[in-house]
């Protein structure tokens, strides 16, 4: 049941598969990771893995909102990075 949940993204708010999404998780410590093989434990919110709506969401601090902590700018950069990283992978 669970994993038929539609993933909504935090930047654009659409549905996407996950596969094209970018999981960051609050680990019950309290820590966010990102978690792109989507098991770390605790709350999870998504992202689409395109720059835009990694721009979008920390414009609105919307991973903070969705994972009622505090993100640190780090994981914006961090999954910008990853995000950009990849894309030049398929490109190549
Ligand atoms: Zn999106």
């Amino acid at each position: 049941m669970k994993r038929q949940r539609p993933r909504t993204c935090v930047g654009c708010r659409e549905e996407s598969p996950r596969r094209e999404m970018v999981r960051i998780a609050r680990k019950p410590d309290g820590d966010v990771v990102i978690d792109p093989s989507g098991r770390v434990p605790g709350r999870g919110a998504y992202v689409c893995a395109r720059e835009e709506c990694v721009r979008e969401a920390r414009k609105r601090d919307a991973l903070s909102r969705a994972l009622k902590v505090r993100v640190p700018s780090e994981v914006y950069d961090a999954l910008l990075e990853m995000i950009i990283e990849r894309s030049g992978e398929a490109e190549g």
